[in-house]
């Protein structure tokens, strides 16, 4: 069986060709700057562990010409994987939002692809593209099985008083106003291996889950499921992130609106593009802060500080909500890579049962690793997340029990 996996951005898709016999990636790649100038397609062939890889300038003026640019691709008869589109079984494409609507992943039809475009007001960023690679997906794969994969599907598990609001409930009941959560396909694959990895049903497990990427967000899982999650209505709260803000006062956005005469629009901007690393530091690179604190800079000595407090204040916080937790994981690229925010969020937590090993947090992370000491009764895992191949496995879950054509 072969799944392609499509993330289709505003201005960008991101493709894998999965052979789910063997799990691995046949080819990958990404266009990017679609509808601007300059836009680049990167593709990678992948041959008996040697990778090929071929980028060029080329025109995308729209998504659907990128996606015929890279069906013409998988079937390139020098840096192609397969012979004829019709190979491809089903395609999983990742969807931001699927509200309340959808808390599993979904064989799309006309009622799935009505069903996200009603979501739209909620995700008005992410929904239309990712809608467009669809409709574009069904025309230029016929064939294929059309699946959606959530982000937010993995938090519907959430019990009310986790994902309510203490607002009137009409913000709830006529307009959507509670917490989603975001980053699940990830948080879904992380449980899954570490359930894997310690030997235990992922039913059985407790566990909170760290994604540290540019977007960053914590989630507490009781039972192997979603229990509660730091990122909220939108992707916004929570941790400090690259470029976001995190948890904030929501009166400092009335503040600046009233008192200092920013636009909302202006606020939006700063809050979602222009505060968290990189407002506090200069950079949403974490890379960056950590050589800048290195050469003594007091702002990203700061940022670093905040950045790592804030996790921990969420740590402290699911601990309380799960009572017993197997398994603290850290995952993306800050927690896959990045020893310090490790170090740091976990500093002072022994009295609470996690407990790291200096030596083993700083080696080469390489697949799932063990960074706990002997007296850590709370095992701390470094797991790379895979979100492509999470919907690759949900997609193929899915066709395999839905009904043929
Ligand atoms: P995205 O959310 O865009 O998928 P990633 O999961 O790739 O993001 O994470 C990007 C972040 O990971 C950046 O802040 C980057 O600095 C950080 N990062 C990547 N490699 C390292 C590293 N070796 N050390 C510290 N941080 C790293």
């Amino acid at each position: 069986m072969k799944i392609l996996v499509i993330n289709s951005g505003s201005s960008s898709i991101k493709y894998q060709l999965f052979d789910m016999a063997s799990k691995e990636v046949m080819t990958s790649g990404l266009i990017e700057r679609i509808g601007l100038e300059n836009s680049r397609v990167v593709h990678r062939l992948y041959n008996g562990g040697k990778k090929r890889e071929v980028a060029k300038e080329i025109s995308v003026p729209n998504h659907e010409k990128g996606l015929r640019i890279i069906a013409d691709l998988l079937v390139d008869p020098e840096h192609g994987a397969i012979t004829h589109t019709s190979e491809v079984d089903a395609v999983g494409h990742r969807v931001v939002h699927g509200g309340e609507h959808f808390s599993a992943t979904t064989l799309i039809d006309a009622e799935v692809l009505k069903a996200i475009r009603r979501l739209i007001p909620l995700a008005p960023l992410h929904n239309p593209p990712n809608l467009e690679g669809i409709e574009v997906a069904m025309k230029i794969f016929p064939q294929a099985r059309q699946v959606a994969v959530f982000d937010t599907a993995f938090h519907q598990t959430m019990p009310p008083e986790a994902y309510r609001y203490a607002v009137p409930n009409n913000f709830y009941t006529e307009h959507g106003v509670r917490v989603y959560g975001f980053h699940g396909t990830s948080h879904r694959y992380v449980a899954r291996m570490a359930a894997e990895y310690l030997g235990k049903p992922l039913e059985e497990m407790n566990l909170i889950t760290a994604h540290l990427g540019n977007g960053a967000s914590i989630t507490a899982i009781r039972n192997g499921k979603s229990v509660d999650t730091s990122m909220g209505f939108s992707p916004l709260p929570g941790l400090v992130m690259g470029t976001r803000s995190g948890d904030i006062d929501p009166a400092v956005i009335f503040y600046m609106a009233k008192g200092v005469g920013m636009s909302m629009d202006e606020i939006d901007t700063v809050l979602n593009k222009k505060s968290g690393l990189l407002g506090l530091a200069g950079s949403s690179d974490l890379r960056d802060i950590l050589k800048k604190n290195e050469e003594g800079n007091p702002d990203a000595a700061l940022a670093l500080a905040l950045y790592t407090y804030r996790i921990k204040k969420y740590i402290g916080a699911y601990l309380a909500v799960l009572g017993q937790v197997d398994a603290l994981v850290f995952t993306a690229g800050v927690g896959e890579n990045s020893p310090h925010i490790r170090w740091h969020a976990c500093e002072g937590l022994s009295h609470l049962g996690i407990s790291l090993d200096r030596e083993k947090n700083e080696a080469k992370i390489k697949g799932i690793t063990e960074i706990h000491n002997t007296e850590s009764p709370i095992s701390v895992l470094v797991i790379p997340t895979n979100e492509e191949l999470e919907i690759a496995l949900q997609t193929k879950a899915l066709i395999e029990t839905a009904k043929p054509l």
